[in-house]
Order: structure tokens, then C-alpha cells, then sequence
């Protein structure tokens, strides 16, 4: 599987591999695991407790945690070096957030109690592309892991493994490979269909298109959702305040974590394939711009939001628009619904309101408005907003697709006209 990383500047793709191994051998994982949480937390207390630790410091810390323990000296060095690179990282979050004085929570870093991943560099591992294994190599002793899942892996040369991380998870442990990628490396360009959609995500819809059709949520949203919390009840009758807990309240934890690990992968998939569909049949294809953490806030709206995994769908249509060559354009959000697409008036309606209804003499479905109003938005000369998009895929791309988008700009001046 290939998720994308598109919110930072570099394009990151991680490819996921379940492991298969002795329970030796995931009891190694496991203690390299809390290798790495001893490692991030004695970082966070130097910080903590010191005056100006900066990042060097950590990491001449973190060279004596490896003479004072044998079991970080164990642990490979670079894994070592990337747990207190990832507590810098969240004490750099920190910092951000209360400089740009952002809303909410600072973020705090925090002492952590169930780190579930380790991090490796470019060693400590060993890769076997013809018997789909690799090893890792380090005094923990993980050893050999079989790795199960499509070959994707092996159309990439092994300098392009930037880390490679060892995760653990309800359902069992995974082992992903980080990648670095030149986004022309992957690029599949498609035929021109001459077609151009806009979608807008509602709540009555998943989202509700340009042409006029709508795409339901999947109703096993709503079912998953309700076993889910069934799942939630049972863990939390068993859980005993103050005392150990028994054996039954871990198995029902373990099957409530497996539970909502099989929902989320479902709504990936789902999102996965709507945006591949969205894309294939489309030249463009124009969204709004939400910001999902601002519609978050409004409470009415935050469950179905949630649940229809808006974001998903973004981050989709996104990685397969820069892999087929298709434009993607996110366009602000305003008056999407109100505006007129024929006359420009705005008609305010409150959200039970369906239908858009002009004195103009214009009447359309409030949805299939909206899609058109975005479609126009982003048909109609807003290459700032392009560049600024397409800059979510790093530098290398915006380069790529400028070339791109001028040929475009034509063509969709062209059919701006029309509408
Ligand atoms: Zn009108």
C-alpha cells in the first residue's frame, strides 16, 4: 500500500509490509520499541530540566545514554539518533506553535507510555528483494522478518529507502519503508479527457459533483461506527479502576484496537478509490479548500466531517492528480453556496435549505450549485491558488507541473467561456 505524504514540502511515500516472524523475534521488536521510548523520554527530561538545550546537546546526550546502557548501546545507532530527532521535532512544534500564538493546546511534548515504532536510517537493516525479507542487523537480535504484502517495494532502488520504521499496532506488526521520491519517478500521465469536476463534500453526501451526481457515504460507516462503540462498552466494563487489570479487559482492548484499525483502512480504501475514479475520467478536478481542523470546531458539523473522510479523499485525489497529471485545485470556500452561478447574487439559505432558488430565475440543487460555483472558482484565473497547491508537492513538482499548467491555462480559459 502507498500512502503519500502531501502536507510536507517533500514528497514521501511509505510503503507498509505486515511482518511475519517468531515470537522471539517480536518480543525483540517489542523491547526495541522501549528502547526507543527510554531514549525519546530521557531526551525530554534533559530539556525539561536544562537551560537552553538545543539539539546538540541531545545528541551528545544521547551518545552517553549509549556508554551508560547496554540496552541503547543494543539498539542500532541510527534509531537511537532518530528517537531524539522525532523529540526535537515535537519540542520544535512547540516552540512554533506558541511563537505563532496558534489557537489552542501548544502541544506540550509529552513523556510517552506507548511509543508503538522505531526508526531506522539508511543502516541496521538488510533488505532481500528475492526473498522478500529483511533483516535487521543490530544487538537486539530482531533477526530475519518475512514480509507480506504487493511487490511495490521492488520497483524502487534501495538508495531510495530514506528510513525504514518497525511499527506495532493491535492487529500486529508492520514494517514500512520511507521513501524520497522525485515525484517524475512515479508520474503515469493519462490521455485528455476534455472533462473538467468539481466536487463538494456535504452532509447529506459524500460529496455531491459538478454533472449533477452524488456519492453516498458507505452505510458501513454508520454500522462500523455503532460496533465500534459496542466494542468501546465492553472494554470499558471490564476496565478496574486502581487495580491490575485482568485478562478479559486486555483481550477486549485488543479487539476494540483491531476494530478501528479495519474501519480506518476501510475508509482509506473507500477514499482511494472514489479519487482514483474522480481523476482517470477528469482533466481537473477543483474542491474546496477546508481546512478540516477549522470545521472540526463547529460541533454540528465535526461527526459527519469525520466521517466521511473528507481529508482522505483530499490527500487521494491529490497523490493520483500529481501521478496521472491531472490538476487538482483547491479553492477557497466562500459563499460556495450562496452565490448564484448565474447572476452572482447571493442568496443566504441555512443548511436545511436544499435548494438554491434566484430571482434571476435560476433554481438548482443547493450541492450541485455549490460544485458548479467551485468549478467556475477554479476555471476562472486563480493560478495563485494553483501554485500555491501544487507547491504541497515540494519544489520538484511545481516545476514539473508549471510546465504543465500553461498549457492548461489555455484550454481552460476556453472552457471558461462557455460557462
Ligand atoms: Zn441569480
Amino acid at each position: 500500500m502507498i500512502y503519500v505524504d502531501s502536507i510536507h514540502a517533500k514528497t514521501v511515500f511509505i510503503l507498509e509490509y505486515k511482518v511475519k516472524g517468531k515470537p522471539r523475534q517480536y518480543r525483540a521488536i517489542d523491547e526495541s520499541i522501549r528502547t526507543v521510548q527510554f531514549v525519546r523520554n530521557k531526551c525530554l527530561r534533559l530539556w525539561q530540566d536544562g537551560e537552553n538545550i538545543g539539539q546538540k546537546d541531545l545528541y551528545r546526550y544521547v551518545t552517553e545514554l549509549r556508554k551508560e546502557f547496554p540496552f541503547v548501546e543494543e539498539l542500532n545507532s541510527t534509531a537511537c539518533q532518530q528517537a531524539c530527532e522525532r523529540t526535537w521535532t515535537s519540542i520544535l512544534r512547540f516552540y512554533a506553535n506558541c511563537k505563532n500564538k496558534t489557537p489552542g493546546k501548544k502541544g506540550y511534548p509529552k513523556y510517552t507510555k506507548n511509543t508503538r515504532s522505531a526508526e531506522f536510517k539508511k543502516s541496521g537493516w538488510k533488505l532481500n528483494r528475492d526473498t522478500k525479507r529483511i533483516t535487521f542487523t543490530d544487538k537486539k537480535n530482531i533477526g530475519e522478518l518475512k514480509l507480506i504484502g504487493g511487490r511495490d517495494l521492488f520497483y524502487f532502488q534501495e538508495f531510495q529507502i530514506n528510513r525504514v520504521r518497525i511499527v506495532k499496532r493491535g492487529d500486529g506488526y508492520f514494517c514500512q519503508f520511507i521513501l524520497a521520491l522525485d515525484v517524475r519517478d512515479i508520474v503515469e500521465p493519462l490521455k485528455l479527457t476534455g472533462k473538467n469536476v468539481a466536487i463538494d463534500v456535504g452532509l447529506r453526501y459524500f460529496y455531491a459533483d459538478s454533472n449533477g451526481e452524488t456519492v453516498d457515504c458507505p452505510k458501513y460507516y454508520r454500522l462500523s461506527e455503532k460496533r465500534l462503540n459496542k466494542l468501546n462498552r465492553r472494554k470499558s466494563k471490564k476496565f478496574k479502576k486502581g487495580q491490575k487489570q485482568s485478562s478479559n479487559y486486555i483481550k477486549a482492548k485488543k479487539k476494540y484496537a483491531k476494530g478501528h484499525l479495519k474501519v480506518s483502512r476501510q475508509r482509506e480504501e473507500f477514499a482511494k478509490e472514489k479519487a482514483l475514479r474522480l481523476i482517470q475520467s477528469n482533466d481537473l478536478v477543483a474542491y474546496e479548500d477546508l481546512r478540516v481542523k477549522n470545521l472540526v470546531r463547529n460541533h454540528k458539523l465535526a461527526k459527519s466531517i469525520n466521517d466521511t473522510a473528507w481529508s482522505l479523499l483530499r490527500k487521494w485525489i491529490e497523490y493520483f492528480g500529481v501521478k496521472y497529471r491531472r490538476l487538482t485545485i483547491a479553492v477557497s470556500p466562500e459563499y460556495t453556496s450562496q452565490e448564484c452561478f448565474k447572476c452572482g447574487n447571493r442568496i443566504k439559505k441555512s443548511l436545511s435549505v436544499r435548494t438554491h432558488v434566484c430571482p434571476c430565475g435560476y433554481i438548482e440543487d443547493r450541492d450541485r450549485m455549490a460544485a458548479l460555483n467551485i468549478l467556475k472558482k477554479a476555471t476562472t484565473g486563480h493560478v495563485g491558488s494553483w501554485s500555491q497547491d501544487l507547491n504541497a508537492w515540494g519544489e520538484t513538482t511545481s516545476t514539473l507541473i508549471g510546465a504543465l499548467l500553461s498549457e492548461q491555462v489555455i484550454s481552460l480559459n476556453q472552457e471558461s467561456s462557455h460557462l
